[in-house]
């Protein structure tokens, strides 16, 4: 794949092609394809999740189940430092999540404004919750996206996730 993005590195964007292999993965389990990776400072992963919403649990989104990991297991200085790496932009709940978790910086694929553009296209009704940027929620945060290139395979998904 040609050099779409200057925006991240060679390394990041193995990250980013895990969080899209989960999103996927959660589309086949009968999931919303969403996927992320969270990445140590040393550039280790950490944890990975996907979207388990099947389950009835509408909140089950994988970068919440990211931020719960992190304050479960890594000491506040680490989650500083971490990275989540993840199909689509935070929405709302997720955002504030990583916030209370005090978790660094997030790479995102593809944006909430894209995913509504999205559903507005396969004609599937809005999300219950405005789908507010990540910056709307944590003004101060170091985010980035969507990536070019890896937006349109996300869309894809979705695409197959709500067309067939
Ligand atoms: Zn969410």
């Amino acid at each position: 794949m040609s050099d779409e993005s200057p925006t991240i590195k060679a390394n990041e964007k193995r990250h980013l092609e895990r969080a899209i292999s989960l999103a996927e993965a959660a589309l086949q389990a009968g999931d919303e394809p969403f996927g992320s990776v969270l990445v140590g400072a040393d550039g280790r992963v950490l944890a990975e999740a996907r979207n388990r919403i099947n389950t009835g649990e509408a909140t089950r989104h994988p970068e919440f189940a990211l931020s719960r990991w992190a304050a479960d297991n890594l000491e506040p200085a680490a989650r500083a430092v971490a990275t989540v790496y993840t199909s689509g932009e935070h929405c709302p709940m997720c955002a504030a999540a990583h916030g209370w978790a005090g978790l660094g910086r997030i790479v995102y694929a593809s944006s909430a404004a894209q995913l509504t553009q999205w559903l507005a296209e396969f004609g599937v009704d809005p999300a219950p919750v405005a789908m507010l940027s990540i910056r709307d929620v944590l003004p101060s945060a170091d985010v980035i996206g969507p990536i070019e290139g890896y937006d349109q395979r996300v869309y894809a998904l979705h695409r197959r996730c709500h067309t067939g």
